[in-house]
């Protein structure tokens, strides 16, 4: 389920079941849910026995979100708080 991309480059990519686009850097869709995440970590995060788990909902033990949403110019994308890179990986600043 997990459509992912590692290659660099300009080109975009985007979902036959949704609407969402993202470039060549590591981004990973969840052909699931429909929710397009930072990388293959914050993917996993996502999921739980199988399913998939809200990213908007989830939480740790502290009970502070666990990803933050963000945008890479054409779809929001799932991120970590501490995912300071996000920028310069996802070419905005
Ligand atoms: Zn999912
Ligand atoms: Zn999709």
């Amino acid at each position: 389920m997990l459509l992912s991309n590692t290659m660099k480059g300009a080109e975009m990519f985007s979902c036959s079941g949704c609407s969402n686009k993202w470039g060549g850097l590591a981004q990973a869709h969840c052909a699931g849910c429909h929710n397009l995440f930072s990388g293959v970590t914050a993917f996993d995060r996502h999921r739980s026995k199988g399913k998939c788990l809200d990213p908007a909902t989830m939480t740790n033990t502290e009970g502070e979100k666990v990803l933050e949403l963000r945008t890479n110019g054409a779809a929001d994308v799932w991120a970590f708080p501490t995912d300071v890179d996000f920028n310069e990986r996802f070419g905005r600043s």
